[in-house]
């Protein structure tokens, strides 16, 4: 396959359906080096993904892609309701809306740094983190339904975080079209205890200071400045986004055959979106949606309360908040033509371009943050949403590195101790319930975030703004 790959553009490849195979076309964002790290899973997986129903243009990888749970992770994929387009589940993923709220301190390193130690124990004591850790929050099932309608809005009300909070987040903090109805019952009794939780693995809470600047101009409209410190939580919707993935992915491949679908893989179980079950999905997607949107709004406001027993009049603001496994209705032109769309993004960031609609005013020159994590050990990168012409993935961009290789692989290469010792030698402190997890998650199990985030770059897909370097990881 990689062999029937078409150089479309310096970092663009295509490959066009196959005689009699039908299906749409592929395209991959990357360069050689990037391509041929890539796992043959990949192509196979997102081949299967051009040959859905209703896919509209190609179905495409980000530079940072690996392989995944039926759609490749880094997997964009479009589909149009008028043309018969399906929703899938596998597109989403299981962390239904993990993602990355990013926050901005008005503290150097400098002033920071004397306190790292009492800072990273505090943060780790007051940020429940870990394998079915439960919050300090017990919600009703009724409590749980107003988190699924009203997303981050809820937390607000709540008293976790100010109202200014809200334009700085996706969706203005909270998503449509959300039906708790149907959310199973089971998924909702998972979330009770757990909104205001990281979660385990890769979830991770991290201070880190900014250590170049690429784009003045956007860095300035973004308040990024180089020696400051930010704050970057990685999580998702809990056990509402898994149990909800799990439903649906049985309902899913269930009904496919009554709804006249014959699935390329059973991983990519789908529906119309203009079916019951297809409907209920998203009304189910949605409600995990404002679960995770909340849930980082509480997150954020536990680290303020870590943060200001320190610094009492230090400033904590929202840089941004955006989503990374979704499947978002959204418009796009396309061939001239204005269409509304089902831009499904696992593991793959929105990036909406300058004088977006969805953007805050202090944006709408500069385009949206679009936030890529690294790796506790190397750094994460803030990049800026390009304009159509130049973003040619639905306003898409990557979500981070991306794996290099599976967690089970990086357990033969890495000690969790030994890796915290090394990283505590390099100045970087890790906290972590879970030795095993830290070696799962080694920074050499990753990519070269660097060459992700100039890849992406050269692709048109986001401009870089800043890359930040990690100080202190909380990891679930
Ligand atoms: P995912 O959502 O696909 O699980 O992870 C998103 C990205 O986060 C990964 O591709 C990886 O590059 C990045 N990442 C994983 N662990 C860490 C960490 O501890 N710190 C930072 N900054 N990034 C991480
Ligand atoms: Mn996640
Ligand atoms: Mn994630």
């Amino acid at each position: 396959d990689i062999a029937r790959l078409r150089q479309a553009g310096p970092y663009e490849w295509t490959l066009p359906p196959s005689a009699g195979e039908g299906g749409g076309e592929v395209r991959l964002f990357a360069d050689a080096e990037l391509l041929r790290g890539m796992d043959d899973k990949v192509l196979e997986q997102i081949r299967n993904v051009a040959r859905l129903p209703g896919l509209v243009g190609a179905a495409m990888t980000m530079p940072d892609a690996h392989w995944g749970y039926g759609f490749p992770i880094g997997g964009v994929a479009a589909f149009d309701a008028d043309a018969g387009g399906v929703v899938s589940a596998g597109g989403v993923g299981f962390d239904i809306s993990c993602g990355i709220r990013c926050l901005r301190t008005d503290l150097s390193w400098e002033q920071l740094a004397p306190q790292r130690h009492h800072l990273a124990d505090s943060l780790f004591r007051e940020i429940p983190a870990g394998v079915g850790e439960e919050g300090r929050l017990r919600l009703s099932v009724r409590e749980l339904e107003q988190v699924m309608r009203q997303g981050a809005h809820w937390a607000v009300a709540q008293g976790f975080g100010p109202a200014d909070d809200l334009p700085y987040i996706e969706e203005r903090g909270c998503v449509g079209g959300a039906e708790p109805d149907w959310v199973s019952d089971l998924a909702k009794k998972r979330q009770l205890g757990e909104m205001g939780t990281l979660g385990s693995g890769n979830h991770y809470l991290e201070v880190q200071v900014v250590d170049r600047i690429h784009d003045e101009a956007a860095a300035a409209a973004f308040g990024l400045r180089v020696g400051q410190v930010l704050v970057s939580i990685h999580c998702g919707s809990r056990g509402l986004g898994h149990q909800i993935g799990t439903d649906y992915l049985l309902l899913l491949a269930k009904s496919a055959a009554s709804l006249g679908l014959t699935l390329p893989d059973r991983e990519l179980a789908c529906a119309p979106i203009r079916s019951d079950v297809g409907q209920h999905y998203l009304g189910a997607m949605n409600s995990a949606i404002n679960c995770a949107l909340a849930n980082r709004q509480i997150l954020a406001a536990l680290t303020r309360g870590v943060l200001a027993r320190y610094w009492p009049s230090a400033r904590l603001d929202t840089l941004f908040d955006v989503s990374h496994n979704t499947c978002k209705v959204e418009r796009h032109r396309v061939e001239g033509r204005e269409r509304t769309l089902y831009v499904h993004r696992k593991g793959a960031t929105r990036a909406f371009g300058p004088g977006h609609a969805g953007l805050p005013d202090a944006y709408q020159a500069v385009g949206q943050p679009v936030i890529i994590g690294g790796s506790m050990g190397t750094g994460s990168y803030i990049l800026a949403g390009n304009p159509p012409e130049q973003n040619r993935a639905f306003a898409s961009a990557s979500h981070g590195a991306g794996r290099a290789m599976s967690r089970h692989q990086a357990l033969k290469f890495w000690h969790g101790r030994q890796l915290v010792d090394e990283l505590a030698a390099r100045g970087i402190l890790i906290r972590s319930g879970s030795l095993r997890g830290v070696a799962e998650e080694a920074p050499g199990a990753y990519k070269d975030v660097d060459r992700v985030a100039e890849v992406t770059e050269a692709a048109g897909l986001a401009r870089r703004v800043a890359f930040l370097r990690p100080k202190i990881c909380i990891k679930g």
